[in-house]
């Protein structure tokens, strides 16, 4: 979502002299051309200076150092692009295209307003400069993502040096882009952009896995978003698939989907030393320590299999929370296979025994549960989608029929599980604890935070 005190701006700079501007701007400046000696549109009280005495300036200067005669009308035109520049405040965006190659772009967060210094080694020109923090500048490759790919796509629409965008479809991808890279993969980007959403957020990181960002990030390439999505000149920020798409979904893993989508999931004499092998992904148990595997590319093509099959949610989505549905698809896998982890570590502090059944339909009630819990407790990816999309997809996804993985409904509720889990994973010793007020599901509930959050256990992606 846009911020309300926040602008956004697209600012070209002189590619010729593209090495000496990038340098620049990696150390704080980012500079604008037009601007030499005597140019500046600010006095030295930070007064705007006039555009008929700035046109006067600018004519003159042009001729000392230039030698050339600049008319009245191309003065004119120099000075509203320019004075845009005093539009730009702290804390606004700005996007500076072909940055530091043709094919890539910077997000700069500029630290203050407009301010004037000619740089010498670049023919004393470029002194219109606005400070961007150091630390914050990020490129981003044209086609990186979803978000890199609307926002570079609409470059050729804003073709002057400095442009205010108001379009909210770019707008919403830029600031996804930025939540993208500060939440998960840059915690230091927090203190700059400075969100109260942002803030709000800071507990989930812990409790969602990087490598759940990096399968959504898998999962969402696995299409082109030039060829698969139709959306170039949509502006309401809704996806629509392309023939393209629909061809190549076909292609996706047929079998897998078929298997998961119809229940049909491959079942076997499983030994507790064996994998306890899903399709989406599986847990390795410990021979200390444990091993999640996450399968991207099935999960992938689960969730664009479930996303285009369900017309529902192809006539409500938008590209501000694919990803999270994404995110969602990964966390039900991860979130089960963490629930092995717990299991495995629970067996050898209780010398219980494994019971395959039991554990997948305990497995799969964890999962149910925590995605509602976070759901419910809001301010995280979860409950960034939609309501409706949500529980349409925790339908689909959790319409079991196969043995085991079936019985999760009698466990969907806190009581119900906690029961299921302390007879699974208590020795029968602890019954002793029923007869009393001792609430022994509720420290077992416990014991998992330690263990999934802060445990040694190994995380990898398979396709
Ligand atoms: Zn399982």
């Amino acid at each position: 979502m846009a911020h309300i005190n926040r602008k956004y701006f697209i600012f070209r700079t002189d590619i010729k002299n593209r090495s000496k501007l990038y340098e620049e701007l990696i150390n704080g400046r980012l500079r604008q051309g037009w601007g030499i000696p005597g140019t500046s549109i600010v006095d030295k009280f930070g007064n705007i200076i006039d555009k008929n005495n700035w046109i006067e300036n600018y004519k003159k200067s042009a001729k000392k150092l230039w030698n050339v005669d600049i008319t009245d009308k191309d003065a004119n035109i120099r000075y509203d692009i320019l004075s845009l520049m005093l539009q730009i405040k702290p804390n606004d965006v700005i996007i500076v295209p072909k940055m530091p190659t043709d094919q890539t772009f910077i997000i700069a967060i500029a630290e203050n307003g407009y301010s004037f210094e000619p740089l010498k080694i670049c023919n004393n020109d470029f002194g219109h400069i606005i400070y961007v923090f150091k630390k914050y500048i990020k490129s981003f490759t044209y086609d990186d993502d979803i978000n890199t790919y609307i926002i570079s796509s609409k470059f050729k629409a804003y073709q002057a040096a400095i442009n205010n965008i108001k379009n909210t479809t770019v707008i919403n991808a830029i600031e996804r882009l930025l939540e993208k890279t500060s939440s998960k993969r840059d915690t230091y980007f927090n203190s700059v952009f400075y969100t109260p959403k942002i803030i709000v957020t800071l507990k989930t990181p812990e409790k969602i896995d990087s490598i759940v960002y990096k399968a959504a990030d898998k999962i969402l390439k696995m299409i082109n978003f030039k060829k698969d999505l139709d959306f170039f000149n949509r502006d309401d920020d809704r996806i629509i698939f392309s023939p393209e798409f629909e061809k190549k979904l076909e292609e996706m893993h047929p079998t897998i989907i078929e298997e998961v989508l119809d229940g049909k999931k491959p079942e076997g004499e499983r030994k507790i030393d064996d994998i306890i092998d899903d399709i989406l992904g599986y847990y390795v148990p410990m021979s200390s320590p444990g091993k999640i595997v996450l399968r991207w590319e099935r999960i992938g093509c689960l969730f664009w299999h479930i996303i285009f099959k369900s017309s529902f949610i192809k006539t409500q989505l938008q590209y501000s929370f694919l990803e999270n549905i994404a995110i969602l698809f990964v966390l039900n896998t991860y979130i089960h296979e963490q629930f092995h982890n717990f299991c495995d570590v629970c067996r050898h502090l209780f010398s219980t025994k494994f019971d395959r059944n039991t554990e997948e339909a305990l497995a799969v009630a964890w999962s149910y549960i925590k995605l509602n819990e976070m759901k419910e407790e809001g301010n995280n990816e979860i409950d960034i989608i939609p309501d409706n999309i949500f529980y349409d997809i925790m339908k689909r996804i959790y319409s079991y029929n196969q043995n085991g993985y079936k019985d999760w409904i009698y466990y969907q509720t806190k009581t119900t599980f906690e029961q299921g889990i302390c007879r699974y994973l208590l020795p029968k010793s602890a019954n002793c604890f029923s007869a009393n007020d001792i609430n022994i599901g509720e420290i077992i509930m416990k014991l998992n935070e330690p263990i999934l959050y802060e445990g040694n256990v190994l995380k990898l992606l398979e396709p």
